[in-house]
Order: structure tokens, then C-alpha cells, then sequence
């Protein structure tokens, strides 16, 4: 018969429902007690949060940490790019966070570089200047690093993704037993205060957001041209806190004999192109890139490629673009004869304005361009230099 249910002794333990045979017991809620239950279920996990010794060890060392740091690469006193576009990432950071947004300036006679950090953002300049720290070398900076982590305790350091922020921040992450996340291509902040930490992971096939919620500082490197650089504000100051630690140059076996810049004339810096023309293997043969140089001219632009281009030996490989080339942000970027492998957009997906010719229309480097030219490039190419300099004359 008809199953009888004493209302006013269901207590809504849903037993009924699990143990009736047929399935034929159901139970509603209305709005009301939908929210009630809602409430009751938060109540309960932040009582089981509250009672869990971990959580409230984490939550501890969480709070202990505070600030956002920017490490300021210099090379012979002068600042990496890279830094400065981290500054202007730190500042978005600092401001969800509520909290001063630090630059860390070490070397020799470097103090004009607080200033500098300064007008890109920085609140608040940690300065160890000390003739130890001329060059840069690991074994001095790591101990310096260390030791104003452990004096200021930051909740993030960045550093730039650079031969020297890599060897650094590795060694600094290992000394403090905190995370790091190498070559992020994305940073926020989520709503319990961690930094999410976005890179492609699995050979670039996925995006990954990596998080450090029991380890602090949080660390992070991002390479260069990946995050805007921030405008300058001339006469914007701050404050600067000289530290000094007592490092002996005899303790430290790497001496620094000599500085050779490595740039040789005639070599170009494609991370630093407002316009790139990028050729892939589409371009068939080494000489057929001359014409990508005759439109990089008309443009000022300079030549790309892809990793099929710079491996079949057509351009060097300091030209490469992409995941294990260099990451481009250039005002306007046209690739040529490229498909759009994934590996590939992660280096140039953020250009201003993306330009593709391929002959195939289902090439997914349509997928991230603002302007897709479906035709053959011999016949593409020449037409833009005819055009370009049609419009000069
Ligand atoms: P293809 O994929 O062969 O594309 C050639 C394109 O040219 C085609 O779309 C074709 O339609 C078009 N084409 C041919 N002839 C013409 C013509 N006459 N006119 C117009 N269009 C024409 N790749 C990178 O570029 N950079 C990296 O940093 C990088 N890192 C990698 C890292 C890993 C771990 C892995 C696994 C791969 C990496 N790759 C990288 C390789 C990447 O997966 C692709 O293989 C590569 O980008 C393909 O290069 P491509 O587009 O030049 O060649």
C-alpha cells in the first residue's frame, strides 16, 4: 500500500531513500531549507578546518608571510627588461593582496636602480650593495636572498626567467623548502591568498595552474616579453632599506675574471622586435627566407622561425620561437608557411596583431590570428613588400 511517513519524526537522514527497494522514495527541499542546509554544511568544514593541526599550522605560516617581491636582475648596473615587466605584475599582485609591492637590488654601486624600481611600482627597495656582489655569482646571492627571506618573510618572490633568475631561484627554493614554478605565463591571486601559478605543462598540450598553499615565500620565474611592461612614472619614490650581510670573498670559489658580452654584431634580438616575420617549414628552402628579410626590412622588423625552420637548419636557433625558442610580444607578428602548433603559440599568442598565411585553411594558426591570408606565400609575400612599398612611395 501507500508508504506512510510520519512527518513530524523525519528528521531528513535520507536512510528511507537509500534502503527503499524500488527506488521509489525521493525528497524535497524547499529554497529555504536548501540554504539552511547550505549554512549548516559551511559551518561544519570550517569547524573541521579549525580542528585539523595542519590547516591551522598552515594557516599560520601563511600569515606569517607578507609582500610581494620582485628580485631585480642587473648585469654591470644596469636592470634586465624582465624585471620591470615583473613590476608591473607585482603591482596587480600587491594591490589584490593588500600589501607593498618590494624590489630586492643587489650588486655594487646599484642604488639608482631602487629608484628605478621605483618608477615602475615598487613601494619599498631591499638594497645590499656591497662590492662581494659585482658580478653575479650563486653561492653570494643565494645567501644573500636567503637571508632577507628569512629577515622580511615575502609571501611571492619573482624573478625573471633568465640564465641567472633560473640558476637562482632553483637554489634559493631549495634552500628555503619552498615550491617554485618555473616559466609561468600566468599569475593571480585566488580567494584563500595563493598565488596561482599558470604554465603549459606536457609538452605545452595543457595549461596548468600549480599552487604552493603550504610552502612560503610562493615562487615564481616568468621569461622575458611574456607580462607588459608596465609604464614608467618619473619622480615616483619610495623607500629604500639598506641590509648588509658579511659575506667573505675568500669563502666563495667562483671569481669573475673577465665580462664578455656574447651579443656579436649583426645578431638580432627577436624578443625585443616590435615587428617579427616568422617563416616555417612551409618556407621549403634556407634561401627562401630572404624574401621574410626583404618584408621584415620594409617593416623594421627582423626574421622568426619555427622549431621546424631553425631544426631543418634554414635559421639559427636563437630565431626560434616558441615553447623552447623565445617568448615574443611584438607589435605585429606574421607567420609564414607555420601550422600553429601548440609549442609554437605559447611563444607569440600574445602579439599585439598576428597575421598568418598558410595555405591550408584549417591550419590552427587561424585560430590565434587577427588577419589569416589563406594562399600560397610565394605568391602572399611578395605582394605585401610590393604593397608596403607602394604605400612609401
Ligand atoms: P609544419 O607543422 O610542418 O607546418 C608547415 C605549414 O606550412 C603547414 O601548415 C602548411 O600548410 C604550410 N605551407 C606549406 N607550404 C606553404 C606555402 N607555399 N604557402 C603557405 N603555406 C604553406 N615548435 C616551435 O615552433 N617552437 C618551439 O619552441 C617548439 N618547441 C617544442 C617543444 C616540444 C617539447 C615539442 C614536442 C615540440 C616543439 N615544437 C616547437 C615543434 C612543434 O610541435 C611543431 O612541430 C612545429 O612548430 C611545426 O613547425 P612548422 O609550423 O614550421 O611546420
Amino acid at each position: 500500500g501507500e508508504p506512510q511517513i510520519e512527518l513530524s519524526k523525519c528528521i531528513g537522514c535520507l536512510k528511507c531513500v537509500k534502503a527503499c527497494p524500488g527506488s521509489a522514495l525521493e525528497i524535497f527541499y524547499s529554497p529555504e531549507e536548501l540554504e539552511i542546509l547550505a549554512q549548516l554544511a559551511g559551518q561544519q568544514d570550517l569547524a573541521e578546518e579549525d580542528a585539523d593541526p595542519e590547516e591551522l599550522a598552515r594557516r599560520e605560516l601563511v600569515a606569517a608571510y607578507r609582500g610581494v617581491w620582485v628580485f631585480v636582475e642587473q648585469t654591470e648596473g644596469e636592470a634586465a627588461r624582465v624585471s620591470w615587466e615583473l613590476m608591473g605584475k607585482g603591482q596587480e599582485l600587491a594591490a589584490k593582496l593588500g600589501v607593498e609591492l618590494c624590489a630586492v637590488v643587489m650588486g655594487d654601486k646599484v642604488e639608482h636602480l631602487c629608484r628605478e624600481a621605483f618608477s615602475y611600482g615598487a613601494d619599498k627597495a631591499y638594497l645590499m650593495d656591497q662590492p662581494v656582489l659585482k658580478h653575479y655569482r650563486t653561492y653570494p646571492y643565494l645567501d644573500a636572498l636567503c637571508h632577507l627571506i628569512d629577515k622580511f618573510k615575502p609571501e611571492i618572490v619573482l624573478m625573471g626567467a633568465t640564465g641567472m633568475g633560473r640558476d637562482l631561484a632553483g637554489a634559493v627554493a631549495t634552500r628555503v623548502k619552498t615550491g617554485l614554478t618555473a616559466d609561468c605565463t600566468g599569475l593571480d591571486i585566488d580567494a584563500k591568498r595563493n598565488l596561482m601559478q599558470t604554465r603549459p605543462a606536457f609538452g605545452g598540450n595543457i595549461m596548468a595552474t600549480i599552487m604552493c598553499d603550504r610552502f612560503r615565500p610562493q615562487m615564481a620565474t616568468v621569461r622575458s616579453h611574456v607580462m607588459p611592461m608596465p609604464a614608467q612614472m618619473t619622480g615616483r619614490t619610495g623607500k629604500v632599506v639598506p641590509v648588509s650581510l658579511p659575506i667573505a670573498e675568500a669563502d666563495i670559489f667562483t671569481k669573475v675574471l673577465q665580462v664578455i658580452r656574447d651579443k656579436k654584431a649583426g645578431e638580432v634580438d627577436i624578443a625585443g622586435a616590435e615587428f617579427i616575420v616568422s617563416g616555417g617549414r612551409g618556407m621549403m628552402a634556407k634561401e627562401n627566407f630572404a624574401i621574410l628579410q626583404e618584408l621584415a626590412d620594409e617593416l623594421g622588423g627582423v626574421v622568426g622561425a619555427s622549431r621546424s625552420a631553425v631544426d631543418a637548419g634554414w635559421m639559427p636557433g636563437d630565431r626560434q620561437v616558441g615553447q623552447t625558442g623565445k617568448t615574443v610580444r611584438p607589435k605585429i607578428y606574421i607567420a609564414c608557411g607555420i601550422s600553429g602548433a601548440i609549442q609554437h603559440l605559447v611563444g607569440m599568442q600574445d602579439s599585439d596583431l598576428i597575421v598568418a598565411i598558410n595555405r591550408d585553411k584549417e591550419a590552427p594558426i587561424f585560430e590565434v590570428a587577427n588577419y589569416g591570408i589563406v594562399g600560397d606565400l610565394f605568391d602572399v609575400v611578395p605582394a605585401l613588400i610590393a604593397a608596403l612599398r607602394e604605400m612609401k612611395a
